[in-house]
Parts: C-alpha cells; structure tokens; sequence
C-alpha cells in the first residue's frame, strides 16, 4: 500500500493501516497508512507529545500544591 506520509512526502508502497498513539474519539482518526519508517516517526511524535502532557500536568499539580 501507498505511505500516506506522516510529516512528509514518502513513497514508500511498504505501508499498512497503522494506529497510532492517539486518542482520538473517533476511532478512523487514529489511523494512517503507513510505512514501517514512518510508524516510528508517527509513534516518536506522539510519545513526545504525550510527555510533554505528563509534565505540564505535573507541573499544574506541583503549582496548585505550593500555592496553598
Ligand atoms: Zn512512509
């Protein structure tokens, strides 16, 4: 199948229907056609993305804690 690319143009034909580490409640949303390559570059962003959630929320805990 044809990569749909995940932040780029890729022509890979090695891709699959991939789901990635999303939470979309729509269900379609949390799927690409993707390559192996661009599996890894899907599942790098979102891992990012989601630490970066942790530590935001952590920090609005951390701060409503010191406040009182
Ligand atoms: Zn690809």
């Amino acid at each position: 199948m044809q990569c749909e690319g995940f932040s780029h143009e890729c022509d890979s034909q090695d891709a699959i229907k991939y789901r990635m580490r999303t939470a979309y409640v729509d269900d379609e949303r949390n799927y690409m056609i993707l390559c192996p390559y661009c599996q890894k570059e899907s599942d790098d962003y979102w891992q990012e993305q989601w630490d970066g959630l942790d530590r935001d929320i952590m920090a609005g805990i951390r701060d409503s804690c010191f406040r009182y």
